[in-house]
């Protein structure tokens, strides 16, 4: 089979202090972080015997900051490498060195890094995207689209090549958020902008996860997605394949690229081709 997996072990912590999150600058013991890179060796091991029997892609969407720990870059290094392996991605703040990048087949590695303003200086930030782009690792660049973020939207758009794409995050907790001349500003920046500012509508709606996509934790259970918490089946069990299956989906709604991108009626596939785990678009290759 040709799947993909979301990981997210435990960890959870974050060099970052972003105000919105559970995870900023939270420190882990000693004792979680060596749970946190048993679980991932784990998960390495099984994605390894999986040669001559599927071809994977993988993304990790940790709860916090993973590239600054060595475990997860030689995790990308390992993985990139393997003839199995499609694509490893993953979320970052770009805030962690890059020369381990040269290990990976580039070919296969994908960054999703999402600038914060809050944290980081636009300067500082650019130059690590300038960095990426001169090792040759493909990566895209977003923001979550906060009001008073705007400006400094708009000055990044401004500074990045134009080959790279910029995707804004819609903040969706408050209704109405944008004013009408705001979304003209923000899809002007982001044509994909209005695609992510929508709630799409997914009750009993069919979805690839639970089928060719699926989430794992840290202790291997699978579920369809980041956002139906019911278990679907176990990674680390002879019969993990027999969870795999066509489902509709039971949530509402799905507003989160990593979700709605699997919903067959959006065909964003084809739109994101080899970047669609990194929400890179084509037009933006390094
Ligand atoms: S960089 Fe991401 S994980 Fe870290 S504090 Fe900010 S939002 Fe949270
Ligand atoms: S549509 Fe979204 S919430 Fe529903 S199953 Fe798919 S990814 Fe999950």
């Amino acid at each position: 089979m040709n799947l993909t997996i979301l990981y997210r072990g435990p960890l959870s912590s974050c060099n970052y202090a972003c105000d919105y999150c559970p995870f900023a600058k939270h420190t882990e013991t000693d004792a979680e972080h060596a749970t946190d890179a048993a679980a991932l060796e784990r998960f390495l091991q099984w994605v390894e015997a999986q040669q001559g029997k599927h071809t994977l892609s993988v993304f990790f969407t940790p709860w916090g900051e993973a590239l600054v720990r060595r475990r997860y870059q030689k995790a990308l290094i390992r993985l990139t490498n393997l003839p199995h392996l499609q694509k490893v991605a993953i979320q970052t703040n770009l805030s962690c060195r890059l020369d381990w990048t040269d290990d990976c087949d580039k070919t296969k590695l994908g960054l999703w890094a999402t600038y914060h303003p809050a944290e980081v200086s636009r300067l500082d930030f650019l130059t690590r995207c300038n960095e990426a782009r001169t090792r040759g690792v493909r990566f895209s660049v977003g923001v979550v689209g906060m009001k008073e973020h705007l400006d400094e939207i708009g000055a990044l758009c401004k500074a990045l090549p134009t080959d790279t794409y910029l995707w804004v995050n819609a903040y969706k907790r408050v209704e109405d958020y944008y004013s009408p001349s705001e979304l003209d500003f923000l899809t002007a920046i982001d044509a994909l902008f209005p695609l992510n500012n929508t709630r799409h509508p997914s009750l009993a709606r069919a979805c690839l996860t639970g089928e060719t996509v699926f989430s794992v934790d840290g202790e291997g259970v699978m579920r369809r997605c980041h956002f139906v918490k019911t278990p679907i089946g176990s990674l680390y069990t002879d019969n993990w394949e027999s969870a795999l299956l066509p489902r509709p989906c039971p949530n509402e709604t799905c507003g989160c690229h990593i979700g709605y991108i699997h919903l067959p009626e959006l065909n964003l596939y084809p739109v994101f081709g080899s970047g669609l785990l990194e929400r890179r678009l084509p037009m933006a290759q390094v």
